[in-house]
């Protein structure tokens, strides 16, 4: 039985990496997927293999997730075209690493707008729909650095923290509409988020994973299927680690 038959799903940032096999593995398990992008090629394309490879419907739609009008739009779209907004996956997310003494006030609001004001715009949206049917799931999608901090990523480990009050907040107001709020927060990932890392940061990086390796996208997808599932239904306001034990 697939645990999403009859559920509807968006996924912002789900053009590529983690995003991506999130709205996969929920189209594969039933779902209606919204692949949301702000490259509509990128949306475009990864929603046209999601349904050739599954069978699941799934619209695309070009979408930043730092402006409300965007943000409106998805949710609106999502429910005219599915008839519903059951799960939504807050995935989209950008760096702009420097230390901080280089670090421009730009690259510090640019991260914050997308990273934490965008999952805010994208609750609020989605909350109005939620509300009403007494029914809802919202992930969002952190990290270990907003739990540990990281030198080069202040802007980023705030935008991530800043997420982990947002999640705790959000369960607080919306528990009693039945919408649980959860999140997960990843480890290293390999995706085109850090390819970029040189050898010696990569080598550093795996010394310190108790379970010596970087993570995969399909690691971090499996933890937010399982919060969007009825298997999580009495958690709510919790910060779900998929770190290979880097930070416990
Ligand atoms: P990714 O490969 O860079 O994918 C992120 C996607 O989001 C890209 O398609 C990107 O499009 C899109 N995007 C960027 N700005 C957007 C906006 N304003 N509105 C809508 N979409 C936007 O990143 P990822 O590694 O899959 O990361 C996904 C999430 O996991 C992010 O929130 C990230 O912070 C978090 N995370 C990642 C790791 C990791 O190790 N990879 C670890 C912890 C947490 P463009 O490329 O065209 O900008």
């Amino acid at each position: 039985m697939k645990r999403f038959k009859g559920k509807t799903a968006l996924v912002t940032g789900a053009g590529r990496g983690i995003g991506f096999e999130i709205a996969r593995q929920l189209a594969a398990e039933g779902a209606n997927v919204a692949v949301t992008d702000i490259s509509e090629d990128l949306a475009k394309e990864s929603a046209g293999k999601i349904q050739a490879e599954t069978g699941a419907r799934t619209f695309f739609l070009a979408q930043d997730v730092s402006k409300e009008s965007d943000c409106e739009n998805a949710v609106s779209k999502t429910i005219e075209t599915f008839g519903s907004l059951d799960i939504l996956v807050n995935n989209a997310g950008i760096t702009r690493d420097n230390l901080v003494l280089r670090m421009k006030e730009k690259d510090f609001e640019d991260v914050l707008a997308v990273n934490l004001k965008g999952p805010f715009l994208m609750a609020k949206a989605s909350f109005k729909h939620m509300s009403r049917k007494r029914y809802g799931k919202i992930i969002n999608i952190s990290s270990v650095v907003g739990q540990a901090g990281q030198a080069g990523q202040a802007n980023y480990s705030a935008s991530k923290a800043g997420l982990i009050g947002l999640t705790k907040s959000l369960a607080r107001e919306f528990c009693k509409r039945n919408v649980n709020v959860n999140a997960v927060a990843p480890g290293f990932i390999e995706t085109k988020m850090t390819e970029n890392l040189d050898q010696k940061a990569r080598e550093e990086i795996l010394g310190n994973i108790p379970l010596e390796r970087l993570g995969k996208p399909e690691d971090v997808a499996k933890a937010v299927l399982f919060l969007a599932s009825e298997e999580s239904a009495y958690i709510t306001g919790q910060i779900l680690a998929v770190n290979g034990g880097i930070y416990i």
